[in-house]
C-alpha cells in the first residue's frame, strides 16, 4: 500500500486576481504551495519514492529573487523542497519520480534539484512550457532532467494514477492516489480553492472551457471513487490536513 505525505512548500502572499481576475481590486490572500510525497512498496526492493511537485526556487525562497508587487512567498522557514525532504530523511537521490503537474514556478521550480530523478510529464505541458515564458522554458530546458513523457490518463505505478486536467495549462495534470486511509484526488491546480469553484472564475487559466470540464472531471471522479478531493491552493482546507512528518496510508 502506498504511502502520501503532504509537504508545506511555502505560501504565497498575493493580490486576490491572480488566481480570481473576477474579484476585483484590492483584495490580497495567502495560499498554501503544497508538495506531495507517495511512497510505494521497500526502495531498497525495487519500490518508488514519488514527489509531486517540486515548490518553489531556492532563490525565490531565500528573497534574492524578487517576483514583484503582485505576489511574495512568505512562510519560507525550512521550505525549500530539499530541506523539507530532508527532514524526513530523505535526499533528492532518494527520489526515483518527480511528477510535474506543470510547469509554474510554484510547482516546478525546483526540479533542477532532482537531476537523478526520471521526470514525469504530460508531453503537451513540456510542449507549452517550451514556448512558454522564459522561466518555464529553462525549467523545461534544463538538459540534466530526464523525462517520461505521457499523454492522456495513465497509471504511473499501481494506485498513482495520472489525470490529464487540461486548462489551467495545456498537459496540467492531476493524481488518484490510493492508500490504506482511502483514496485522495490532487486536483493541484484544476481546481485552485473552493472559493474560485463558487465564484466560476476561471479567468486566470489558459483555457476557460477546458478548466471548466477539468474541474468538472475531478469532482466527479473524486465523487465515485469516495476520494478526499484535495485542491491546489485552499489554505483553509490544507490547515485541516495532515501535514509531514505525519502522512496517510
Ligand atoms: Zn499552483
Amino acid at each position: 500500500m502506498l504511502q502520501l505525505t503532504l509537504l508545506d512548500l511555502g505560501n504565497l502572499d498575493m493580490d486576490r486576481r491572480v488566481i480570481m481576475p473576477a474579484s476585483g481590486p484590492g483584495g490580497r490572500i495567502r495560499i498554501p504551495v503544497p508538495g506531495y510525497l507517495i511512497r510505494a512498496g521497500d526502495p531498497a526492493a525495487g519500490g518508488a519514492t514519488v514527489l509531486i511537485d517540486t515548490g518553489m526556487p531556492r532563490a525565490v525562497l531565500s528573497g534574492a529573487e524578487d517576483l514583484g508587487p503582485w505576489m511574495r512567498p512568505v512562510d519560507t522557514d525550512g521550505a525549500y523542497v530539499v530541506d523539507r525532504l530532508a527532514e524526513l530523511g530523505l535526499h533528492p537521490d532518494d527520489v526515483s519520480h518527480v511528477v510535474a503537474t506543470h510547469f509554474h514556478f510554484d510547482h516546478a521550480g525546483a526540479l533542477d534539484a532532482f537531476p537523478g530523478a526520471t521526470v514525469v510529464a504530460q508531453r503537451a505541458a513540456v510542449e507549452a512550457a517550451r514556448a512558454g515564458n522564459p522561466r518555464e522554458r529553462a525549467i523545461v530546458g534544463n538538459p540534466a532532467l530526464r523525462w517520461q513523457l505521457v499523454e492522456g490518463d495513465v497509471e504511473l505505478l499501481p494506485g498513482v494514477r495520472l489525470l490529464d486536467t487540461t486548462g489551467h495549462t495545456p498537459g496540467h495534470q492531476s493524481l488518484l492516489v490510493t492508500t490504506a486511509d482511502g483514496p485522495f484526488l490532487l486536483a493541484i491546480d484544476a481546481i485552485y480553492n473552493r472559493a474560485q469553484l463558487a465564484a466560476d472564475d476561471w479567468g486566470a487559466y489558459a483555457d476557460r472551457d477546458a478548466a471548466r470540464a477539468s474541474a468538472r472531471k475531478v469532482q466527479d471522479l473524486a465523487a465515485r471513487t469516495g476520494a478526499t478531493l484535495i485542491y491546489g491552493h485552499d489554505a483553509e482546507q490544507w490547515a485541516t490536513l495532515r501535514h509531514a512528518p505525519e502522512r496517510y496510508g
